[in-house]
């Protein structure tokens, strides 16, 4: 174990004024836990950009290490289902907002935290999947849990060429759906159809204001946009179907109607990673491993190193990321 390692830190100073710089830690400085993990692999995921921008209030403890996920090896715990050398996984649990996270040499967790690596994964693909992936198979398995199956009809991704919509793209194409991918870059179509896209279609067409219905054009749907596209996604789903809510990209709020709901009997699924059970969380890593093609998760995703953090988060709140980032912690 090292003496000291290096980790990102978020600071507030009395203006409110939030900041972010390198630091050297020790052991000493980690939070609460019963296992400490040496981190292998995290990632940049857009909670992780408006943590660090101070966008949002991600982060309601300082000084704090953000990060939200990460995947690493065991090499201290009390925990009775960990031993020194387990491979894990981390998503979410306040991680990264109120706890130390994954920016950093060492992490120390609660044990209960934790999910097994699964086998056919390395730790650099469970970052390429990251929350955004995981966070995407829980939506998947939301609409399957809801009987949307490939023979109801198309499924619609928004936010395509983000990390949750690419990934959405790739697992649901896989399964046999017809996917459609609604992006403001159009100039990923190439991309977007390589993961797996049938259609791709211009984020303007469900930017504006939401007619109460409107065509029946999707079985249901990925959403992690929200706002104007989210109701416009209800508006547009046919009789019976269901829509995966995860995400805000394009705001909070929902200017939508019931009629999708009380005239089509529409659903609307709230998807959240952060609090899930461990027996979700267990069941969707199982399904990453078995239902996400690896060269299409290697295609979507790009690796840089723990210097390239604090770029990379402001790039991805300007919705400059195409698909997932890596970062390599070595
Ligand atoms: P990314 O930034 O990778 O993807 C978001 C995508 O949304 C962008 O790539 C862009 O896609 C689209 N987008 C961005 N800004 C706008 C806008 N103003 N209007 C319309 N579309 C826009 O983020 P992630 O994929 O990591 O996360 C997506 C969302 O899901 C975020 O809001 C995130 O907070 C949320 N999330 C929620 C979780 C939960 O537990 N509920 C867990 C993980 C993520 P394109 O260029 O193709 O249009």
């Amino acid at each position: 174990m090292p003496e000291t390692f290096r980790a990102l830190l978020v600071t507030r100073d009395e203006d409110k004024k939030q900041s972010v710089a390198v630091a050297e830690m020790t052991e000493d400085d980690l939070m609460e836990g019963d296992v400490t993990v040496a981190v292998e692999a995290t990632t940049v995921n857009y909670k992780d950009g408006l943590a660090i921008t101070g966008m949002a209030p991600v982060v309601r403890r300082f000084p704090l290490v953000p990060g939200i996920d990460f995947a690493g090896t065991v090499v201290k715990s009390s925990h009775v289902d960990w031993r020194e050398g387990d491979q894990v996984i981390l998503n979410g649990w306040g991680v990264g907002e109120t706890h130390h996270g994954a920016y950093a040499g060492l992490a120390r967790v609660k044990g209960d935290w934790l999910v097994k690596l699964p086998p056919q994964i390395t730790p650099f693909e469970a970052m390429a999947i990251g929350t955004a992936g995981y966070t995407a198979m829980l939506c998947v398995m939301a609409l399957e849990r809801h009987g949307i199956a490939p023979e109801r009809g198309p499924v619609i991704v928004t936010g395509a060429a983000g990390g949750v919509g690419s990934i959405a793209i790739a697992i649901l194409s896989r399964l046999g759906f017809h996917v459609v991918a609604s992006t403001g870059r159009t100039s990923e179509e190439d991309y977007l159809r390589d993961l797996g896209a049938a259609e791709v279609i211009a984020r303007d067409e469900l930017s504006g204001p939401a007619r109460p219905l409107g065509r029946e054009r999707w079985a249901g749907g990925v959403d992690a946009v929200g706002s104007h596209t989210l109701a416009n996604v209800l508006s547009m789903t046919s009789y019976g179907g269901a829509v995966a809510a995860c995400g805000l990209a394009g705001g909070m709020d929902l200017p939508a109607s019931v009629a999708p709901f009380i005239l089509r009997g529409v659903s609307l699924l709230g998807i959240d990673s952060v609090m899930a059970p461990l027996s979700l969380r267990r069941e969707a890593w199982g399904r990453l491993a078995r239902d996400l093609d690896r060269a299409k998760l290697a295609s979507l995703s790009t690796t840089i190193g723990f210097g390239g953090i604090v770029d990379a988060a402001h790039a991805i709140v300007e919705g400059r990321i195409r698909g997932r980032v890596v970062v390599d912690m070595a």
